[in-house]
Parts: structure tokens; sequence; C-alpha cells
């Protein structure tokens, strides 16, 4: 028997809609790194979304399906993209401001951007690239920036305020179907070129609920959001979506990523919510210690993208009183995958054996354990295997380009649909995620696996360790073992032979590293995270105690 129930799209229009109506006078409030922050209300964020979508359509010629990248920070013209180019049919392309510029141009290309919607202060990145950007016709720039250096290029160039000023605030939206694409967005790949994710309104919709959902963010109109994670960062974890139907006003960084500013920010503009990678956090609980600041407005911050030092999440909570939720996701993902809320009735310290772990999945994530051999092992709390994922907002295959077909390589989709996330550890019987490694990042040591992951989490926790990071380098007998990277905070005065005592009280005496380095400073990925291919690279000599 089918259902006698309406079938109405799930689409990205609807969050515009809806916000702009229902909560007109949440706020968005930019950052300027100065003067007074730029606020305006999610009415006016509707009304200029809508006048975007206009211009788009009839002075830039856009169509439905074409892809309209951003090279943007978070701000409150980027939502307004985020808002208007799905809802117009079009696909938002968030461009990754801190990816290799070889990759870059690969991606514009791959997805054929018609438009670039750039801000100024990023020019100087985008115009050496214009001329082997055969897809690019019009440049729309926003906010200050020297406009000279896209003198001569071929594409149009655009003021965005001049571009949207007075055009009309209805727009006839058309997307019927919930499974177009609304957005991409590449993963940066560690090897091979970059790959796209091509998220569906629906897809976005449905994760947008599950984000506000007391299970993830809980976010509802009394919150206010600080998304410090970027925007070109799958969607910025999907936030601004579900900020915006949730009518969580939203304080935007820009480019004031900083600690200093970060800390400034949270004082002046008191969110509520925060989101963001642990390198980012680190780097803010240094600045606290450094130069307090009030940041009581903060009740929540989530940390994922990886694995968050237990330390970390302690050391928030016990000087600040700031509850940190530990997630799990990738972009494939879109990318909210788990959350470790504790179950209920536990008392505070009972919590925290849940609380580090990558957490549980909501009931649209289908999850199971594989071990090499391809069966599946039971989630036990013991048997450790690589993790395979399923659900409505979860990746089917990659985009193929514009003549391409979808691609479903084998190392990552699954004959009977599942993505292979790459990510190894163990479920426990009542559902928690700990992952114990990338799977390319395990040290495979004499047979067996060392984690990288659980290294690192125990040095963090030493009091003079800034940041640690461990990688496999090659070894004649063993075949791999642990290569230590520690970065010391100021003033420290431990030595190897110290961090090699502590660690010892807290693993097996063979997982012990003996090799170590001590550097300035962690390599990071573009999106924040520990480079662990670089780290190898550089520092794979490391010292022989
Ligand atoms: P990239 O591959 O560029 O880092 P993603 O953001 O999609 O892009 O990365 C997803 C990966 O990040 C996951 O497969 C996992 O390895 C790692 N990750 C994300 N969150 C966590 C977490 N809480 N703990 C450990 N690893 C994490």
């Amino acid at each position: 028997m089918l259902s006698t129930m309406q079938d109405v799209p799930l689409t990205v229009t609807r969050i515009l809609e809806h916000g702009a109506l229902a909560h007109g006078t949440a706020q968005v409030v930019t950052w300027t790194g100065g003067g007074e922050p730029q606020r305006r209300s999610f009415h006016d964020v509707g009304l200029r979304a809508t006048r975007l979508a206009n211009a788009l359509r009839d002075e830039l010629g856009v169509e439905q399906g074409q892809a309209v990248g951003t090279l943007l920070w978070n701000n409150c013209e980027h939502l307004e993209a985020y808002l208007a180019v799905p809802s117009m049919g079009a696909v938002l392309h968030t461009l990754n401001l801190r990816m290799p510029t070889g990759q870059l141009t690969w991606i514009i290309n791959h997805a054929a951007d018609r438009v670039i919607v750039v801000n100024g202060s990023l020019l100087p990145l985008l115009a050496p690239l214009l001329p082997e950007l055969g897809s690019v016709e019009h440049i729309v720039v926003t906010g200050p920036g020297d406009r000279s250096v896209l003198d001569g290029c071929r594409a149009r160039v655009h003021d965005y305020e001049e571009l949207i000023e007075g055009r009309p605030e209805r727009y006839p939206w058309p997307v019927t179907d919930e499974r177009q694409a609304a957005a991409l967005c590449y993963t940066s790949g560690t090897t091979g070129d970059p790959k796209g994710v091509a998220y569906s309104h629906r897809s976005i919709y449905l994760h947008s609920m599950q984000v506000n959902s007391a299970e993830a963010f809980g976010m509802s109109a009394k919150d206010t959001l600080l998304p410090v994670v970027p925007m070109f960062h799958a969607n910025a974890w999907g936030t601004p979506h579900a900020a915006f139907m949730a009518g969580a006003s939203m304080v935007m960084p820009d480019r004031f990523l900083q600690p200093a500013p970060l800390a400034d920010m949270i004082e002046a503009a008191r969110p509520t919510l925060a989101a963001a990678v642990p390198t980012i956090w680190q780097g803010l609980l240094a600045e606290l210690d450094a130069t307090p600041r009030d940041v009581s407005s903060l009740t929540h911050v989530y940390i994922g993208g990886s694995a968050c030092p237990p330390s970390l999440m302690k050391a928030f909570e016990e000087r600040h009183g700031i509850r940190v939720v530990h997630a799990w996701g990738m972009t494939e993902l879109s990318p909210l995958g788990s959350m470790a809320h504790p179950p209920a009735g536990l008392r505070a310290e009972e919590e925290w054996p849940y609380r580090v772990t990558q957490g549980r999945f909501p009931a649209s994530v289908e999850y199971r354990l594989i071990a090499p051999d391809g069966a599946v092992v039971p989630a036990d709390g013991q048997a450790v295997g690589e993790l395979e994922v399923r659900g409505p907002w979860i990746a089917n295959a990659y985009y193929g380009g514009a003549a391409g077909e979808p691609m479903r390589p084998e190392d990552k989709f699954t004959q009977d649909g599942w993505l292979k996330t790459g990510d190894v550890g163990t479920i426990s019987p009542d559902g928690y995620l700990t992952l114990t490694d990338r799977a390319k990042d395990v040290i495979k040591s004499g047979g067996e696996w060392i984690s990288s992951v659980e290294l690192e989490n125990h040095l963090m926790g030493h009091p003079e360790v800034a940041e640690a990071a461990v990688v496999a380098v090659p070894d004649e007998k063993w075949d791999e073992r642990p290569l230590a990277t520690v970065v010391l905070k100021e003033g420290a005065t431990v030595d190897y032979a110290g961090l090699r005592k502590f660690l010892a009280q807290r693993i097996a005496r063979w997982q012990l590293p003996e090799r170590w380095a001590l550097i300035p400073e962690v390599p990071k990925t573009s999106v924040g995270k520990f480079d662990k291919k670089v780290i190898r690279k550089r520092y794979a000599d490391g010292e022989l105690e």
C-alpha cells in the first residue's frame, strides 16, 4: 500500500524562505577586525540572497545546473550565496582558499565554474590562476581589495553590492526535484586529484534537521553560533544551513581566525555554540591562559575533523566551564557522522569514557566494521575494523565533471552501496565508535598495530606539550615504528627521556617510540589538521634514543 502523504521536495529554498520569514530578526554578525562588526538580520539576508539570485540569472546568465564558485571567508555574503545559488537551481561550489593553487585550478576547471564570487582580500590568490580557468566568465568581488590585479583578464568583473543593488526581491524559485545537486565540495585528497562530493537539496535539508536535533548540536533560535570551521570545509559542517533553519544567530569570523581575535570575538559577540577542528581550540586555550577573556557565553563547543585530545576537552571544561562535544565526520557525509553525547543517567565522571570516543551514530547513519578479509567484525568494543557507513546524506559517488560519469572508486565505495571511510577502530555494543587511526596512518610494527592517535592523545596530556603528531617510519626489523614529533609549550624543560618515561606509564613498552623530534610547529593541512604526509617526509629521520 502506498502512503497517502504529500511528496514535497526538501530544498534549500525552504531553508531560505523559512529562516528569512520565521526568524527574520535573528542576526548575522560578521567580524571586521577593528571597527563595528557588520550586522544583518535574517530578513535582510533573505532579501539580499533573492537579489543575488536575480542578478546571477539576469545579468550574468547563470542557468540551472551551472556551478558558481565562492572564494570567500566565513561571512554574510558567503551565507547569501549559500542560500541563493542552490535555490535558483544552480550549484554552489565552495573553494578551499588554502588548497595548493594547482589543485584549486583543477577543481574550478573540473566543476566548470562560470562565476566566481571572491573576497577582495583573496584577489591576489585568484588573479594568477585566471589564464588557466577557461570556464570562468564572471568574477564578482565582495569587500575592499586591489582590483587592479584583474586588469586585462578575460572575465567580466562585477562589484557584489553594485550587482545586487535594486534587483527584485522576489524570485520564481524553480527546484522541484530534491535529488538535484545544490552544493559541491572537493576533498583535498592526500593522493591523486581532489574528489568532488555533490550534495543534493534533500541531503542538505535532512542533514540540517539532524544538526539541529538534540543528539547533535541541538541548535535553536535561542542560540548564537560561531562557525570557525571554514564554509569551504564540508559546508562549515552544515552549520550555516542548520542555523538559518533553526533561527540561530551567527557570528562570522571572516578572516580573523587567529586565537587573539577569536577570543575577542567570543567576549564581544557572546556566542553560545562554536565549532572548529582541535588545532583551533588548542590555540584558543593557550591564548586564554595568556590573556584571559570572558568566554562564559559559550555553553558548548563542537570539536571534530580529527581526534580531539581528551586533555583539551577537560581543560575547557575545568578552566572555562565549557562543555566540549567530540564529533566525527567526513566531507562525504555532509559531514556529520557520529557525536559523543554520553548516555543518560550518568554522573559527570562516568560520562568521560563515552565523551572521549568519536560518539554514537544517529538513526540515519548505518554503520559496520569490516576486517581486511571483508568479513563484518562484531561491534563488541574489542574487534578492530574499517568503518563503512551509508545513509541519506552520505555520498554514493564522486562528481565526474560536466561531461563525465559519477566515479565510484573501489577503495571508497562498495558494490552494495556503502562508503568506505578509511577510518579504523572499534564500536561498543551500545554503539560508541572509537577510532584508532586512519587506515593509512596506522603504524604496523612487527605484525601488531600501534595507534598513532592514542600516542598523540597521551603526549598532548603532558602539561609541557602543546602539540604532538605521531607517524609511521620504515624500520628494518619491525617494518614500521612510531616517530613522535612534539611541540613543547614555551618555557618547557622536558626532554625525550622525560616524555618517554611519561608515555611508559600509560602504554605497553613495545609501543614506545624510539624516534623523536622536537619541532617548532606541526605542519597542518588546508583545513587545519595534522599533515602526516608532510611530517613523514620532513622528519622521517628522527633521533634514535
Ligand atoms: P580531509 O581528508 O581533507 O581531512 P575530511 O574533513 O573529509 O577531509 O576528513 C575526514 C576524516 O577526518 C575522517 O575520515 C577521519 O579520518 C578524520 N576525522 C574527522 N573527525 C574525526 C574525529 N573526531 N576523530 C578522528 N578522526 C576524525
